[in-house]
């Protein structure tokens, strides 16, 4: 009887794969400006066209690539992040799952340009179906430059399930922002159709939240900051009277990285209870920081959910800090701290 099984081709098993991780083409902007934030990068540029149907691209002044790296960089499972399983509990880059780039270059078609400060010419790589097409030394700025086209040029199923420019432009602004949030020192600028969205320059974290929510934060802002040895929480939360009718502005990162927790968000909540409306939700940016190894950061492929170890006592701590922080406030209501 003949066999039945066969093993995929490579781009097809990347093809699947780049479901679970590049849904959309705000997917693929959270990867590859988390890349760049990985590379050490102090400037990054978005430049999207089509709400990134057509292009995303991203310019970083990073560590850059040597030509082996950048040819490794689009294999699955290729990373320069983790080597052996016992580093996933001491993680501290955004990436480590060697994913992103291999289920890019299975979805789109991929221009790389990359070049370390110490080699005098960087590499030119072209990539359709997770192929190289071309490559050649090039002259090009310290850093890395990645441009996708055409998402989903070869998987016409998915392309159909985009929505509209501007349902697919919010998605990306979003990710956008969590990740400009999650590091004000680091110079950002969005641009789309070549008309400039976002221009953040670097600056504090009262300034980037201005920067990407609006001036009508500046002055209701109240600042969270509290410490154990079991873990530091830092950030911002808004005065009651600023809080909105609508959900969104509210921000949680754990060891800097972006996260949606139900159970921590109803923390926040409870400590606002009788301050503001029901139906209202006040704005929060809060960091909290603790060992990697009292967290699980590789439950989910998009990484937005994590599992602490002990998650009681993260509620009890942002619940505390949020109301001291609100408690103080309402001693003095009048103070305004200055950016
Ligand atoms: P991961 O980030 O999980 O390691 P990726 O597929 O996103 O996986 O990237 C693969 C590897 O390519 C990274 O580990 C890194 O070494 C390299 N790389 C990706 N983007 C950049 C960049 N912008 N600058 C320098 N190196 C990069
Ligand atoms: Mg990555």
């Amino acid at each position: 009887m003949a066999d039945t099984i066969q093993l995929l081709p490579d781009h097809i098993a990347n093809q699947i794969a780049a479901g679970e991780v590049i849904q959309r083409p705000a997917s693929a902007v959270k990867e590859l400006l988390e890349n760049a934030v990985d590379a050490g990068a102090t400037e990054i540029r978005l430049l999207v066209k089509e709400a990134g149907k057509s292009l995303i691209q991203v310019i970083d002044n990073g560590k850059g690539m040597n030509e082996t790296d950048a040819r490794l960089c689009f294999e699955r499972h290729a990373t320069s992040k983790i080597r052996q399983i016992d580093d996933l509990f001491h993680i501290n880059t955004m990436g480590f799952r060697g994913e992103a780039l291999a289920s890019i270059a299975a979805v789109a078609q991929v221009e790389l340009k990359t070049r370390r400060s110490q080699d005098e010419l960087g590499t030119y790589l072209e990539m359709e179906n997770s192929m190289v097409v071309r490559q050649e030394p090039c002259a090009t700025a310290a850093g890395t430059s990645i441009a996708m086209k055409n998402l989903f040029f070869n998987v016409p199923a998915r392309r159909n399930f985009l929505k509209s420019n501007a349902a697919e432009m919010r998605h990306i602004i979003d990710e956008f922002t969590r990740v400009a949030m999650a590091f004000p020192h680091i110079f950002f600028s969005l641009s789309h159709n070549d008309q400039q969205v976002f221009h953040l320059d670097k600056g504090s974290l009262k300034q980037r939240i201005v920067q990407l929510l609006g001036n009508a934060y500046l002055s209701r802002l109240v600042p969270v900051q509290e410490q154990t040895d079991y873990l530091n929480i830092q950030g911002f939360i808004g005065k009651p009277d600023a809080a909105k009718k609508t959900r969104g502005d509210q921000y949680f990162f754990v060891n800097n990285r972006f996260i949606r927790s139900a159970y921590l968000n109803h923390a926040v909540m409870q400590a606002f209870q009788d301050l503001i409306p029901a139906d209202s939700f006040p704005l929060y940016v809060l960091f909290i920081d603790l060992n990697p190894e009292q967290i699980d950061v590789n439950v989910h492929p998009t990484k937005q959910e994590i599992k602490f170890e002990d998650e009681k006592i993260v509620y009890a701590f942002v619940q505390a800090a949020v109301k001291h922080a609100l408690a103080q406030f309402s001693i003095t209501p009048t103070l305004e701290f200055d950016i």
